[in-house]
């Protein structure tokens, strides 16, 4: 009988609790992440003294690098200086901006990072890409994957209520994307892997309809696990398919648009509902912006405060983010007066 099976690959250690960034040095060792070499820490310019006061007793002999922001060029920086040093891995702690810094200089120094989340605000903590500014813009870099991960409870609990919530808009937009995947394989014959579906949407479905939210430690390791396995899902795809569709084409024509109208999270959720909305799915339209509602995410344009024409705006030029990537927007291929009266219907359908 032939034994065929594909080998995926997968974090070392994954860690949801609290007190993890205390304990590093020991989940380093126990995990034989390091064992001998020495060991770099990337922190953010926020919680970085914090931090370091807190990996001090177990990791004495770390050396602690303070990484400006989530640009390229801080990256580079700290990638040159992660090869000077000769580390043997280098430890990621914070939000997304400087995990994604940490992940690309790392794979720029070829050493393994372990990435330890401060706040669930998207699914970059265990993705094989790195989301960076540059040049103004923001471009998104393969990396490979981290190769521990721990989200610290602690710090989740007292990080901008803002910043976790949002990790809830971008879990729940994966069941928008795999229903463009689904799309494309049908339409196009896309090849579709059923086992990054399934770990996609798995991961959304187990938050959608729960009535607890992030004050709640259970539904904080429900979201961070949730956040890894659409991560894991991106990995085993070899790409963002299973948890970016029409929902992050928006999200990109509005942060190319609107700098800094919303994060991430909050504008992946937003756009996953609108495109429930454009699929005429009522039954799944509802239980996302139910969801989205309940954990106080913005629905509307006029939420994130823009207008219904601006986010017509950015649906028009959605598609043009991700070129390549067939969406139920490039299906609908709407002219804008048509991109203006769906957002009109989804606006009335949907407000409040
Ligand atoms: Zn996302």
């Amino acid at each position: 009988m032939p034994l065929l099976a594909r080998m995926l690959p997968a974090p070392l250690t994954m860690s949801v609790r609290r007190g993890a960034v205390a304990q590093l040095g020991a989940l380093l060792a126990d995990s034989r992440v390091a064992t001998s070499g020495r060991v770099a820490v990337a922190v953010g310019p926020g919680q970085g003294d914090h931090i370091e006061g807190l990996i001090a007793p177990t990791l004495g002999e770390a050396e602690v690098f303070r990484v400006a922001d989530g640009s390229v060029d801080a990256a580079v920086s700290l990638g040159a200086d992660l090869r000077k040093g000769a580390y043997e891995v280098v430890v990621g702690v914070g939000g997304g901006r400087t995990i994604d810094a940490t992940k690309y200089a790392a794979s720029l120094a070829g050493i393994p990072m372990v990435a330890v989340a401060t706040n669930l605000s998207h699914d970059g903590i265990c993705s094989p890409t790195a989301s960076l500014v540059y040049e103004g813009g923001k471009g998104t870099f393969g990396v490979p994957m981290p190769l521990a991960i721990l989200v610290d409870l602690d710090f989740v609990q007292s990080a901008p209520r803002v910043l976790v919530r949002a990790g809830i808009g971008d879990v729940v937009s994966n069941l928008s994307a795999i229903e463009d995947w689904q799309l494309g394989n049908v339409e196009h014959g896309e090849p579709i892997d059923g086992l990054a579906c399934s770990m996609a949407r798995t991961a959304a479905e187990a938050l959608i309809g729960r009535a607890d939210s992030i004050e709640s430690d259970a539904f904080l390791i429900v979201l961070a696990e949730a956040l890894i396995l659409s991560g894991m899902s991106m990995v085993i795809a070899g790409s963002s398919r299973p948890a970016s569709g029409g929902d992050h084409e928006i999200l990109h024509a509005v942060d190319q648009l609107f700098p800094g109208t919303s994060n991430h999270g909050e504008l992946a959720g937003i756009g996953a509902a609108f495109c429930f909305s454009l699929r005429q799915d009522t039954a799944r339209l509802a239980q996302v912006t139910d969801c989205l509602r309940r954990h106080g995410l913005p629905v509307v344009p006029a939420d994130i405060g823009l207008t219904s024409a601006q986010f017509a705006e950015a649906v028009a030029l959605a598609p043009s983010t991700r070129p390549g990537r067939y969406t139920i927007l490039e299906h609908l291929d709407m002219g804008d007066t048509e991109i203006r009266d769906r957002v009109e219907d989804y606006v009335r359908a949907v407000g409040r």
